[in-house]
């Protein structure tokens, strides 16, 4: 069975439900405060272990992007990309398109539950 290999895929234990649905589920340094996604043991800013579950922002702007073009999946092209969450925390996944990308943009989280976990994904919510 091949494996997954789109880049928005999810395990069960990143992600947590919050008021306004599925988030991704990130670690607050109950010391310095940091964000991290995903959850870290130890805080990378202070070293601190004593990390609180924490629901990120569901949407941000997007960082940077590729279109990919060539490869094994049947589906090409696709686009992945960084987006920076509105609450700081960085985020790796794939985009919901592949046309008029541009950084900045602004772009939601979608989360949605699969077979084994859950699929993420940057949607584009402005045109460019
Ligand atoms: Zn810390």
């Amino acid at each position: 069975m091949a494996m997954d290999q789109r880049a928005g895929h999810l395990e069960p234990g990143h992600v947590i439900a919050g008021d306004a649905g599925l988030h991704l589920k990130g670690g607050a340094c109950a010391s310095c405060g940091a964000l991290a996604f995903p959850k870290p043991a130890i805080c990378s800013g202070c070293l601190s272990e004593d990390i609180a579950d924490a629901p990120l922002a569901g949407g941000g702007v997007l960082y940077a992007y590729s279109v990919i073009h060539v490869g094994r999946r049947p589906d090409l092209p696709y686009a992945v990309g960084y987006v920076d969450l509105a609450d700081g925390v960085r985020v790796f996944t794939e985009l919901t398109r592949t046309d008029g990308l541009c950084p900045d943009m602004k772009v939601a989280i979608e989360i949605s539950p699969e077979a084994e976990g859950y699929r993420f994904n940057a949607a584009p919510v402005e045109a460019v």
